[in-house]
């Protein structure tokens, strides 16, 4: 495929292989568009936003609404890009196609509700005879930068609420994912917005990333990937807006009480799901002693259940990661853990780019696969007895994205909720749950700022105030 850039769809020389993470097939090739690319697109998003400020509320809803029925329309040729070009098997990218397809239609919805509102100016001394109100303006380029692992419904996050409330995007994919979002360009054209409005580059962040992070005219970089990415950008990035949506090492704990035969399905979707590429998949697992041994029968059971295999294959439960050199990263965080004392429950078994669904118990809280974000099928079982303790644990870590507790106490639940610090606690679901509308983004290491439509338009939108002197 070919790169967007002022409207016109662009080739260079210099090509990406986009290549099949399970056999390394070849799936397509795009540009590898240089800085001066980078900039050109920027160009063009400049002037682009003189056409996308310009567009009525209607304008925008409609030419969201008509992207979103014409994903819908081509949701199985989506589906089998994603899945061709990233980890996902069939019937996840199936899901991620249907999930972009509300988040672009829920900001076609929140366009709609971008208010302002009235201001009491005649409430001081001397400006009795002052009314007015403010409104909120789109604030001009929005440089958005995404990560492989969701690489439509997270690209999705970023183009509709920009669209939405006005804006021009220059969007820089992941390298190795970059064809679903270039489909989605496509779709955003077809559906009426002014060519210059959407610019995407395909190429390497550690090459290109720089011209458009850097770049004064652009307005707001908003960011999800890891957080080494997303310390460079901060540190570059200069006066502008930023929203980061960075990694974790999510918590759940399972109570005495709990449910498990929620909790343990639950728990292997949450820690397996994507291959455990999920920024809030399960990585850490606190189990009551009470009933740690049951839990861990059950869930060990059911994980070795897992059917593993090619993507397009429509019995495969569980496809490969996104590449062999992050199975070996995997492979050696584990290897690590199991010398430190860690026993390796089920899994542990590499062949190419797939890992097995790998359980690991006895693992110290200062091993990587505890203490960093594995995003890897890799989840680490621990006994605890008391929930105070718990929460000071799952507090020390570096990251704060979401939390789960599986309980039928609701002081338990409260006690969570209260004392755990992340962006979002589940109570009777995993740390992986999420709908597009809500409010998404964590604390400390794991981001700045939220996205959900809604919080994101807000963070690309500002106020302008208006006053009458009557
Ligand atoms: P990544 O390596 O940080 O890459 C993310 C994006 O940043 C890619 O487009 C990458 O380009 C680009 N990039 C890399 N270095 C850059 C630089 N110096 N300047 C500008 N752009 C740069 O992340 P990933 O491996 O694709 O994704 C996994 C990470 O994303 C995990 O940490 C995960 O938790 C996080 N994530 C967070 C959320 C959330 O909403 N909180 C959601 C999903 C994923 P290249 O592809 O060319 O390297």
């Amino acid at each position: 495929m070919k790169m967007l850039i002022g409207g016109k769809w662009v080739d260079r020389e210099n090509k990406i292989e986009v290549r099949n993470p399970y056999d390394n097939s070849l799936v397509d090739t795009v540009p590898a568009a240089s800085s001066q690319d980078m900039k050109d697109a920027i160009t063009s998003a400049v002037e682009g936003f003189r056409e996308t400020k310009k567009l009525s509320t209607l304008e925008r809803i409609n030419i969201l609404a008509k992207t979103a029925r014409l994903m819908e329309q081509r949701l199985e040729d989506f589906a089998k890009t994603l899945s061709s070009e990233g980890s996902k098997t069939i019937r996840e990218a199936r899901f991620e196609v249907g999930r972009a397809t509300t988040t672009i239609t829920v900001a076609s919805e929140e366009a709609r509700r971008i208010n302002g509102e009235t201001l009491p100016f005649d409430s001081r001394d001397g400006s009795i005879n002052r009314r007015g109100y403010y409104y909120r303006f789109p604030i001009g380029v929005i440089g958005a930068i995404t990560p492989f692992n969701d690489p439509l419904n997270l690209v999705a996050h970023k183009l509709g609420p920009a669209l939405a409330s006005g804006n021009s995007v220059v969007l820089k994919p992941a390298t190795v994912t970059p064809l679903v979002a270039l489909k989605l360009g496509e779709l955003f054209l077809e559906a009426g917005l002014p060519p210059k409005g959407l610019n995407i580059v395909t190429g390497y962040g550690n090459e290109i990333g720089d011209a458009l992070v850097t770049d004064d005219r652009v307005r707001m970089i908003t960011f999800t990937g890891g957080p080494e990415a997303g310390l460079e950008i901060v540190k570059k990035a200069g006066l502008k807006k930023i929203g980061m949506e960075l990694g974790s090492n999510s918590a759940v704990i399972v109570m005495a009480d709990a449910d498990l035969n929620r909790a343990v399905p639950s728990c292997v979707d949450g820690a397996f799901g994507c291959a455990g590429q999920n920024c809030i998949g399960v990585q850490r697992l606190f189990v009551h002693t009470r009933v740690y041994d049951e839990f861990q029968e059950k869930f060990v059971a059911k994980t070795k259940t897992l059917v593993v295999g090619p993507q397009h294959d429509e019995k495969t439960e569980m496809g490969p990661m996104i590449s062999e050199s992050e199975a070996k990263r995997i492979e050696s965080w584990v290897q690590e853990a199991v010398s430190q004392g860690g026993k390796i429950l089920t899994g542990g078994i590499r062949e190419g780019s797939v890992y097995q669904p790998t359980i690991l118990a006895d693992v110290p809280l200062s091993a990587k696969v505890v203490a960093e974000e594995v995003f890897a099928p890799v989840v680490v079982l621990f006994k605890f007895d008391d929930l105070s303790q718990v929460i000071e644990t799952i507090n020390g870590s570096k990251y704060g994205l979401h939390a789960g507790i599986f309980t039928q106490n609701i002081n338990n639940a409260f006690q969570a909720i209260e004392g755990i610090d992340v962006g979002g606690i589940m109570v009777n679901d995993t740390s992986d749950y999420r709908i597009d509308q809500m409010p998404f983004g964590g604390v400390k290491l794991s981001g700045l700022g939220r996205e959900g439509l809604r919080y994101a338009i807000y963070e690309m939108t500002e106020p302008k105030v208006v006053c009458f002197n009557l």
